[in-house]
């Protein structure tokens, strides 16, 4: 069994029952791994805030969550993400790295002006750090829409597909992981 870690940033203090039931809920699809909570008031992403955007920059945050240790690290923020090329990320992980990152501000349903569903948003939060995790294991994008490592561009794609790894997913990791853990 390896260890996880999970590291909230900047997060309110209601959300940490959030990650504390995500950390209970990854194990059962990555089931080598134990994943604990860390939490690290020193760990600032003031740096990497754009002010032309309003929004950080994730490659920016991924490359501190490199340096810090630990088998793989999950920043789980509330803040808005994006990468230079694109408007918005759900997330962002480094291929085969140790490093992952999750935004859930536009997983949450007030993002899109409907009305708060926990269990949806919980949904979507699963999701996003099962597919940025994945990446960590060198799971590229999956052209079938259910696979949980579809990319999505917009919560519709995030709403339609698992939380779980399709056949093909899933045998690929289960080869990946004989060889790394
Ligand atoms: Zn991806
Ligand atoms: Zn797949």
């Amino acid at each position: 069994m390896r260890e996880a870690r999970i590291l909230p940033i900047k997060v309110s203090h209601d959300f940490l029952t959030n990650i504390v039931k995500l950390a209970h809920e990854l194990p059962r699809i990555f089931h080598w791994l134990s994943f604990t909570v860390v939490e690290d008031e020193g760990f600032s992403i003031d740096f990497a805030y754009n002010h032309q955007r309003g929004q950080y920059n994730a490659e920016e945050i991924l490359n501190e969550l490199k340096r810090r240790k630990g088998f793989r690290v999950l920043g789980v923020t509330q803040v808005d993400l994006y990468v230079p090329s694109l408007n918005f990320v759900f997330g962002l992980a480094e291929y085969g790295g140790n490093a992952a990152l999750i935004s859930t501000n536009r997983l949450r349903p007030g993002f899109y002006g409907e009305p708060h569903d926990e269990k949806k948003f919980f949904e979507r939060m699963i999701k996003e750090a099962v597919h940025e995790l994945g990446h960590t294991f060198f799971l590229k994008h999956c052209p079938r829409s259910y696979c949980v490592m579809h990319f999505s561009n917009s919560i519709y794609e995030t709403d339609a597909k698992k939380k779980e790894f399709c056949h093909v997913c899933k045998r690929e990791l289960e080869e990946k992981i004989e060889s790394i853990v």
